[in-house]
């Protein structure tokens, strides 16, 4: 099986091999920006199980766990997936951006200090600070 995923204007596409991992939640500032939404929603999957098609435009940030390079569309502007330098064999992906008729359930979520009240989280859900 494989999934695949894509930006706005499809000319940056990942294909996924295999069964996706479950999802984790971001309620940082940044991952706000990022996504105009109020939390990140991402899977994490190994560099080697995707294949790239199209060009992507980078951009790197410091994060509070070292760099992130993200990788966005230089056309319509999603950003797609991105690595962080602690976990250079994996290729965090943009869970809304996965073709599928359910996005898997987030197991973990981080910077719960700045989740908004109305935001119910899923009671198995692990939590994290920071
Ligand atoms: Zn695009
Ligand atoms: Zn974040």
């Amino acid at each position: 099986m494989s999934t695949i995923a894509t930006c706005s204007c499809n000319q940056l596409h990942l294909t996924i091999e295999g069964e996706l991992p479950q999802t984790s939640m971001c309620h940082c500032v940044e991952c706000r920006r990022r996504t105009g939404s109020a939390f990140g929603l991402q899977i994490r999957v190994p560099k080697r199980v995707v294949s790239i098609r199209g060009e992507p435009h980078c951009y790197t940030r410091r994060g509070d766990e070292g760099e992130v390079r993200f990788s966005f569309c230089p056309e319509c502007g999603t950003t797609l997936f991105w690595e962080v330098s602690g976990m250079p064999d994996s290729w965090i992906v943009a869970a809304g951006a996965l073709a599928v008729a359910e996005i898997p359930a987030p197991t973990f979520s981080v910077y719960e200090d700045r989740i908004p009240s109305w935001l119910i989280l899923p009671d198995s859900i692990e939590t994290h600070m920071a």
